[in-house]
């Protein structure tokens, strides 16, 4: 299987190609055709199988398949939630290597670090927001970051989240986000609390594990 078999938009194609990606993983071979249709998934897979390239492809391609909402001024469309700092970068690395040649705008935010350049980039209008909770909820209190035209919401890595003590924050996002919404849920690992909140976030999910 190539990405051509996957009904990647040529942007994307020629993307994963200047990447030197020739092959999807299996996390992106399975998920890939669950997510363009905009069903919710439930994916358990860990750092190293290809999950960023498996949620942020079809988030690219979705938004820049969605005309009518970029009209006007930009509005936070898709939020990724991951739990560390490091892996933030990562997955906004990931976004911009991607989509270079969308015109999507993305940036991150993580805490530790001063929220100036953070809350410029967000005041410029972006698409696409990946944040580690706490900064966000932070960001979210001062009135920078509304999310009240949130179409997709990636949870990665929720049983780190758990562990780092980071449930709390987590659903206080979640009880901002529109109802009415695609969802992905990452994790490496299922137990109980995490399948719970698998549950509370999810609707009819797909399941894929690698
Ligand atoms: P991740 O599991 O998302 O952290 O990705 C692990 C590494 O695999 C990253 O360095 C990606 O750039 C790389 N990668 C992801 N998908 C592919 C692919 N289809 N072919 C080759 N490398 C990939």
């Amino acid at each position: 299987m190539t990405f051509s078999d996957l009904n990647l938009i040529e942007p994307i194609l020629k993307a994963l190609d200047a990447e030197g990606y020739t092959t999807p993983t299996p996390i992106q071979q399975q998920a890939i055709p669950y997510l363009l249709e905009e069903r919710d998934l439930l994916g358990i897979a860990q750092t190293g199988t290809g999950k960023t390239a498996a949620f942020a492809i079809p988030i690219l391609q979705l938004l820049d398949q969605n005309k009518l909402s970029t009209k006007g001024p930009r509005a936070i469309r898709a939020l990724i939630l991951t739990p560390t700092r490091e892996l933030a970068i990562q997955i906004d690395e990931s976004i911009a290597a991607y989509g270079r040649h969308m015109n999507l705008r993305h940036t991150v935010i993580f805490g530790g670090v001063s929220q100036h350049a953070q809350v410029n980039a967000l005041r410029a209008g972006i698409d696409i927001l990946v944040a580690t909770p706490g900064r966000l909820l932070d960001l979210m209190g001062q009135g920078y970051i509304n999310l009240r035209s949130l179409e997709r919401f990636v949870l990665d890595e929720a049983d780190r989240m758990l562990d780092m003590g980071f449930i709390h924050d987590v659903r206080k996002v979640i009880a901002q986000l529109p109802t009415r919404r695609q969802s992905l849920f990452f994790s490496a690992t299922m137990p109980p609390e995490v399948a719970k909140l698998a549950d509370t976030i999810l609707n009819k999910p797909a399941k894929v594990e690698v």
